[in-house]
């Protein structure tokens, strides 16, 4: 059977769409095409896809990717014409994301990015759409010194440690991708995402910024774990998003890296926050978890010159968006103490 677009708009897929940069992306994509969201909620958030869900291009289908999945047989997307016009796009974000989340959900992860990436994948198959996946800057391990990534560098992880199920299950996903591209002739685009901040990210789930500001907001003392001196980027939602929309329109199959080039000391970032809030806190140091690693600074020449891509959000001013969606789910930050 042969697929022919025959709507105006594309049939874009989104997996992991109810998540934090999935539903920015959805938001986007939803100016020109249809967009299919299937998420089963296991670290998103119905909230973020709220208002999405009254717009009549855009469909949500609550479903484990781990199982395959018939689009053809669902109802609701009878409107996009999928069994005649199929889809277009498919970009692949979906992935239990929380580091606080990796000890209760493993086996979910390494499935979700192993079986839930080959179910997506025979889809890309079936319909010849161009297939984008997220993959993360933690496939290429801790940086030795200030060693800035490169897309051609190959990594080094631990394969049993506690981030195992994330850093693996990643990079057996970039694999199947790249060699569903070789031996089955799919259409593949590779980001490899850095930290991402922004409004939606869950509050209190073990990232950094999420957890300074909902320590600031509720008058606590911001902890880091590990040293105040280390150092990290932080490229803010938007750019994010325009960078995979890039990426997907790019003519040329590949691997891309992702964020922000600007790096930050802990300890600055919050000053920062604890300066923005108004809080009446300081910062104060703890020992190293576990499951948090050392974040590595990517060299993003390759999406500059083959893409136009860079960041163009100042770090300030996307702290003060986040900041204010902190203030605006006041509910899911806890009790606050007294200044
Ligand atoms: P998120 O947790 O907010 O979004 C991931 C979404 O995938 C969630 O809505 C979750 O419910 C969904 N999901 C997970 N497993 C699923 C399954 N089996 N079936 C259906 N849905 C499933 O995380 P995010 O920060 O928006 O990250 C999006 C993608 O970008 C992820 O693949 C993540 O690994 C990657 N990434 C993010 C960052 C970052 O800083 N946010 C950094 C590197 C890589």
């Amino acid at each position: 059977m042969s697929y022919t677009k025959i709507l105006d708009r594309s049939n874009v897929l989104v997996a992991g769409g109810a998540g934090f940069i999935g539903s920015h992306l959805c938001d986007a994509l939803l100016e020109k095409n249809n967009v299919i969201c299937i998420d089963n909620f296991i670290t998103g958030q119905e909230e973020n896809i709220d208002l999405l869900m009254q717009n009549q291009n855009f469909k949500f289908i609550k479903h484990d990717l781990i199982e395959p999945i018939d689009l053809e047989a669902l109802p609701e997307l009878e409107v996009f014409k999928v069994k005649y016009q199929g889809l277009q796009q498919i970009y692949n974000l979906a992935c239990p994301t929380s580091p606080k989340e990796y000890h209760h959900l493993p086996i979910e992860t390494l499935l979700t990015n192993s079986q839930g990436t080959r179910n997506l994948l025979d889809l890309a198959v079936k319909y010849k759409a161009r297939f984008l996946h997220a993959s993360s800057a933690s496939i290429y391990g801790e940086p030795i010194a200030n060693q800035k990534f490169k897309e051609a560098d190959w990594g080094s992880i631990d394969p049993v440690g506690p981030r195992s199920c994330y850093n693996e299950g990643k990079r057996f996903a970039e694999s199947l991708v790249v060699n569903y591209g070789n031996y089955r002739s799919v259409d593949f685009r590779i980001a490899r995402i850095f930290n991402t901040f922004g409004p939606r990210m869950k509050l209190q789930d073990g990232r950094m910024i999420p957890d300074f500001i909902a320590h600031a907001l509720t008058n606590q003392p911001l902890t880091i774990y590990g040293s105040p001196e280390e150092i990290s980027t932080y490229c803010y939602v938007s750019d994010m998003v325009d960078g995979l929309l890039k990426l997907m329109d790019h003519s040329g199959a590949g691997v891309f890296n992702l964020g922000s080039p600007e790096a930050y000391k802990m300890k600055d970032i919050a000053q920062m926050i604890i300066d923005l809030t108004g809080a009446k806190v300081s910062f104060e140091e703890a020992e190293a978890l576990p499951y948090l690693a050392k974040q590595g600074v990517p060299d993003i020449t390759l999406a500059k010159e083959q893409l136009g891509w860079f960041p163009l959000t100042k770090l300030e001013d996307g702290l003060r968006a986040t900041i204010n969606y902190g203030n605006a789910h006041e509910y899911v930050l806890g009790p606050k103490l007294s200044a």
